[in-house]
């Protein structure tokens, strides 16, 4: 998935700085202002961003968020991998000794 990214206003490919009528200069500011899924901070120019579907609609989050978060689950679903195969491990000990016994 590629980043979107929203250059500052005044610059070439920004919108307009301050007031004006254009339809994808106010896209681009709403979307500035928008907060981010994650840390709650609007997601501002000229840094990557996510446009995503989720839960209410629509929703951004900046690149370095989502690719955190992203991280985050990534490790909750390896320790929750890591803790079933502990049990496993530790349920085919256990069924062993009682064979044992
Ligand atoms: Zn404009
Ligand atoms: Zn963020």
């Amino acid at each position: 998935m590629a980043a979107g990214y929203l250059s500052k206003p005044g610059s070439k490919h920004g919108p307009c700085e301050g007031e004006c009528k254009h339809v994808d200069c106010q896209q681009t500011r709403r979307m500035a202002e928008t907060p981010c899924v994650h840390c709650g901070k609007a997601i501002g120019f000229e840094t990557g961003f996510y446009h995503f579907y989720g839960p209410g609609g629509s929703n951004l989050a900046h690149a370095v968020c989502e690719e955190a978060y992203q991280e985050r689950q990534r490790e909750a679903g390896a320790e929750a991998y890591e803790q079933r195969r502990n049990t496993l491990v530790s349920e085919a000990a256990r069924a062993i000794n009682a064979k044992s016994n």
